[in-house]
């Protein structure tokens, strides 16, 4: 049995039941639906309930994140940068792939290039393995892209080219997400904001079809264990208003608690911020610790000459906070207008019911697109408001 089936027959509570068992022989023949019916708190979705607009810009590097260790004269530089829409899922296994690579160095003193989620974990990577950390960043929480992600565990999201793709660099990829995967939902908890929340694929074309989930499109690069289990909802089954709804269980970070905590247990092992703008090498070079872990973003792009870095613009429109909302949706737009969008995206948080979400490769303007803006509220308010309550 294929594992799409198993998981649909999970939902329909058939595993376990046996059966050609004598429990499945004696039950009475079901006359009502298996599954209670699914009520979710609806979402207040307005203009009026807006409360803010952000813009972030991915690092996005067409053939995947960097890491690797260099030499600039006699310091060792360990690159990891180039996470794309990924960074929030990925950071702490490249970090401690990082960390791993920096054990080979005769020196336990390091020093961290950015202060977003790539940095600040690699950073707790060293320290878990007694190094002297010291960031330097030009900006920190709440100032960096990390904090204005939507940030749900999306290994793959806007990640790399397939067609760039190479088997070594997969190996990485699986490596960190495995490692990701694992760290993530040992901090779940209200201390680092970290989650799991029921998430609904919304999609006119039955599951498995192409193009009704970009991420089941990547199910080959991402190791299927690491692919939460779920099953569909079919038509009559959900309150949506598209045909189907794939339900899934979904890690979520809620950025502003998880760099703010990842900050405070960064300073308590004894590490050290100091706000600087580096714009050449030679001016690592000349720092006091002789190993260098490269954390900078799309900052990289100046700071190392590495012209494959561009950024992806993102931007999140966030609504009036509704602690009764404990589910997401991700999905194609209700009129199938897909214009600019990567589907749309909402996850409830305490600091808002956030709504998503956009990616412009090549653009570096950090101010709200009104119009992507507009179709992306409208696109939800569409959704919600046709919702069965
Ligand atoms: C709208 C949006 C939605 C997203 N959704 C998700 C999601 O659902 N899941 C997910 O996993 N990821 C998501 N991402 C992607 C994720 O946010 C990024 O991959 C991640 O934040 C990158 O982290 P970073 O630490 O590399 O970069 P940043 O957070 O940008 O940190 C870079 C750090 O380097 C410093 N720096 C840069 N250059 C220099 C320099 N020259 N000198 C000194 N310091 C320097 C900066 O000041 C900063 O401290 C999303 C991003 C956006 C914008």
């Amino acid at each position: 049995m294929d594992r799409r089936t198993l998981l649909k027959m999970g939902g329909l509570g058939l595993v376990g039941a046996g059966l050609g068992g004598c429990a499945a022989r004696s039950a009475p023949a079901p006359t009502t639906p298996q599954r209670p019916p699914l009520r979710l708190a609806p979402v207040r979705a307005a203009w009026d309930r807006i409360i803010r607009t952000t813009v972030g810009l991915r690092p996005h590097r067409p053939s995947g994140f960097v890491l690797c260790a260099d030499k600039l004269d006699d310091t060792t530089v360990i690159h990891n940068y180039g996470h794309g829409g990924s960074g929030m899922s990925l950071s702490w296994g490249t970090g401690r792939m990082a960390a791993e690579m920096a054990l080979g160095h005769d020196s336990r003193r390091a020093a961290v290039i950015g202060c977003g989620a790539v940095g600040l974990t690699a950073a707790r990577q060293l320290q878990r393995r007694g190094f002297a950390v010291t960031i330097y960043a030009m900006s920190v929480p709440p100032n960096t892209t990390s904090n204005m992600s939507f940030a749900g565990f999306t290994p793959t999201a806007g990640l790399v080219d397939d067609d760039l793709r190479t088997p070594a660099w997969d190996a990485q990829f699986r490596e960190a997400a495995e490692i990701s995967y694992r760290e993530l939902q040992l901090l779940a908890g209200t201390r680092f904001g970290v989650s799991w929340i029921d998430r609904y694929g919304l999609s006119d074309t039955p599951p498995g079809a192409a193009g009704n989930d970009a991420e089941e499109e990547r199910e080959p690069l991402l190791p299927a264990h690491l692919r939460t289990g779920g099953f569909t909802l079919e038509p009559g089954e959900h309150p949506f208003p598209s045909r189907y709804a794939m339900r899934s269980s979904q890690l979520r970070i809620e950025p502003s608690i998880y760099l703010d905590a990842l900050v405070h247990d960064f300073i308590d092992f004894g590490g050290r911020i100091e706000i600087r703008e580096f714009t050449e090498p030679r001016e690592l070079v000349a720092l006091s610790e002789p190993l260098v872990v490269n954390c900078s973003g799309l900052g990289a792009r100046d700071l190392f000459g590495d012209d494959e870095l561009l950024p992806a613009k993102g931007q999140l429109t966030v609504l009036v906070p509704q602690e009764e909302v404990d589910w997401g949706i991700g999905g194609d737009p209700p009129d199938g207008d897909n214009r600019g969008l990567l589907g749309i995206h909402m996850q409830p948080r305490r600091d808002g019911i956030v709504l998503g979400g956009t990616s412009e490769r090549g653009e570096w303007s950090q101010e709200p697109n009104q119009e992507a803006m507009q179709r992306i509220v409208s696109a939800h308010m569409a959704v919600y408001s046709a919702m069965r309550v």
